[in-house]
This record gives C-alpha cells, structure tokens and sequence, in this order.
C-alpha cells in the first residue's frame, strides 16, 4: 500500500497531556489519522494519513440512517526500554473482515489494515504514554458512504484509523464493579448481528446500561435473546467465572462477539492448569453458585479494561455478592499475565506482541 503522508507544520501540532494519569478514556485524540476510500470500481484506493480533522458527509450518507458501519479497538503499549507493542492485532485484521463480511462491507488485506495502523502509530508516536497502565487506544473503522435513502448496501466505504492517548483504567484501583442482570433488554439474538462488532450493537444497549446505573450498577450483564436463560457477555467485554477448580465462560454462540481478550484468558488460564469450559452457562447455575459460595470469583475481560473484577450481580432486585467484593486470585493472576505480556515484562511464548519499528525523525 501506497500511502500519502500529508507532512504536517509544527505550530498546526497539538500541545501534548501533562499527565497521563488525568486521560481517562478516549477523550483525547491525536494529530493525524488514517484514511481510505473504497469504491466497486476502484477497490480500496487514495490511502492516506493526514491532519485529524471532521468529516464532511451529506444528509443523506447511508450510515447516518441505516448504521452500516463496523469498527474495532486495540491498543499500543510502550514498553520500559521504549518499544512500542501491539497485542495481538492479526486478530483485530481477521475479526475486522469478518464484521465486514456479516455488515455486506468489503473486506481490507489484513497486512494493508496492519500497515495502516503500524504506520499511523509510528508517526503520532510521541502520544504513547510511558505510564505502565496508560496506553494509546488504536480505533479503526469503516462505514457506508453512498449518498441515498434506499435500503441497500452501500457501493461506497470510507476506512479510518484515529488514536486516543487513555490513561490507566484503574486509577482509582483495581476494584470490582457491580453488573446488572437485565432479563428485559436484550443485545443481541441468534442469527443477528452480536458477533459483529458493529455500532447497532452498542446503540440497541444503551436504554439497559441507563437502568444499570439507575440500579447503582457500572454495566450490563446480558442473557440470551430468546429466553433470557443463558448469560451472554457484558457488552463490552466477556465474562467468566470461578467455580472452585473451574473458570467457565460461555461458549461462542453467534450472538456473543468473540473478544481477543476471551481468547488469551482461555489459553493463560489452560497453562496456568486450570479446568476451562467454554459452554451455555444458565444464569440460575450462576445465582446458585453464588448462594452457595462455589461461585468464587467473577470477571470481565476486554481491551478497555483488559480484567475487570466483578463485586456483585444485581439480579431480580436482589444483590448477590462474589468473594465479598474482593479482587479474587485468578482474576489478579490473569490481569497481571496480560498486562506484563502486553508491557514487555514477561516473557511472550505465544507470540502474540508486534513490534512497531520506530522512526527516529517521525517523532517530531
Ligand atoms: C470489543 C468487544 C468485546 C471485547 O473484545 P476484545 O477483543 O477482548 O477487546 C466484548 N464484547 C463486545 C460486544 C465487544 O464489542
């Protein structure tokens, strides 16, 4: 791939943070983004990196209506020697391309997807934060781009990648949420679009995730579509949990999105000797678990926060709490696995760190 580097001027270059534990999440961007086109004709064409700047899009551009678009999130961790490591972002290419594929979008090369994003964090590299903890959270995406309101795919998409500097996700400490069981709402159904990371998703989840919070709790925990029997995943993360000697997660089903997260939890735990069952996962196993204490721990894992140690469920109005609100030793094991693999710490047998190659003078 081909790409155009617009060179941007010094004075047009933001002012970096000053702290990088003040970030919080994605509030903040970089200089410069990613930016491609695709049409039938043409293919994928004019890729780009330039000044971040707004889009201009027609009233009638097809994602504004219908929501054909998809995305995606990573993140780049600077190491203690000053290298720049991606975790596991084939995973990302190949997890792309299949939402693509269920959203009737074209597909990218993986290695043009991986060079986008490799290039655009080699030229912002000054943003990394060298925090352990913090992070620059990497966000591609692509939408419809034909101008119509007829219900059809799109014969046009505009891919981009935009870079937000995220400070540590537990600056307040490593502390368990409360998740709210919601047997009202549903995410996503079987033979929808829940495998798919696509915006539809999060928007059909936002009416459940205001009564969480109403409830006092931090997110949603999700059942299945057709019964609201079977725990699904937190929207934003999957989830397991400790049953004695067991960590269960529940099996990838076609309405449960497939997190790298999941995957790497899986595989650590296996080597750690632990028992793993990925299968469907009744909520009432669940409640019973934890009534009768065999349910030990529980937790989330996604990229945000990598493991997020869970405290309670808030279920039919009633609270169940899990290792009395405290932060269980296989949760702690496996964040503290990730995050030293992730940071260069420990050793990566899986090989699952790329090394971005830094340019000396891009760095300006
Ligand atoms: C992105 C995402 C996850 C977590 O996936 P990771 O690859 O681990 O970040 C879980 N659930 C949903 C719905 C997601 O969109």
């Amino acid at each position: 791939m081909k790409i155009e580097i617009h060179p941007l001027k010094k004075h047009e270059l933001k002012p970096l943070y000053t702290n990088p534990n003040e970030l919080g999440f994605c509030k903040l961007f970089t200089d410069r983004m990613f930016v491609m086109h695709y049409s039938e004709v043409d293919g994928w064409h004019n890729p780009a990196i330039k000044k971040l700047a707004p889009f201009q899009l027609e009233p009638s551009t097809i994602v504004l209506h219908y929501a054909q678009e998809i995305f995606e999130g990573l993140k780049a961790f600077r190491t203690k020697k000053g290298e720049i490591n991606l975790f596991r972002p084939e995973m990302n290419a190949k997890r792309f391309n299949r939402s693509a594929a269920r959203m009737c979008m074209p597909a990218i090369p993986e290695f043009d997807f991986l060079e986008s994003i490799e290039t655009l964090v080699r030229l912002e590299e000054r943003w990394i934060p060298s925090t352990t903890g913090a992070s620059l959270y990497i966000r591609p995406f692509m939408f419809a781009a034909d101008t119509t309101l007829g219900v059809r795919a799109s014969s046009t998409y505009t891919y981009c990648v935009i870079l937000s500097p995220v400070g540590p996700y537990y600056a307040e400490g490593f502390n368990p949420i409360s998740l709210y069981v919601s047997d009202e709402y549903t995410r996503a159904a079987r033979g929808g679009t829940g495998e798919a990371k696509t915006g539809g998703n999060y928007a059909a989840s936002l009416l459940a995730g205001r009564v969480a919070r109403e409830k006092g709790c931090a997110q949603v925990l999700w059942l299945d579509g057709a019964e609201h029997r079977f725990v699904e995943e937190v929207g934003a993360m999957n989830i397991f949990f400790v049953f004695e000697d067991r960590l269960v997660t529940p099996a990838l089903n076609g309405s449960i999105l497939p997190g790298i997260t999941r995957d790497s939890v899986l595989m650590l735990a296996r080597e750690q000797g632990l028992k793993v069952e990925e299968r469907p996962l009744p909520i009432d196993e669940v409640i019973g678990g934890i009534t009768t204490g065999s349910v030990t721990e529980i937790f989330g894992a996604g990229t945000a926060a990598s493991i997020s140690p869970v405290g309670s469920l808030r279920y039919r109005d009633q609270d169940y709490v899990v290792g009395n609100r405290k932060v269980g030793p296989i949760s702690k094991k496996m964040y503290d696995l990730l995050r030293g693999i992730q940071y260069g710490e420990i050793e990566d047998r899986h090989n699952w760190i790329r090394k971005v190659a830094l340019d000396q003078h891009a760095a300006a």
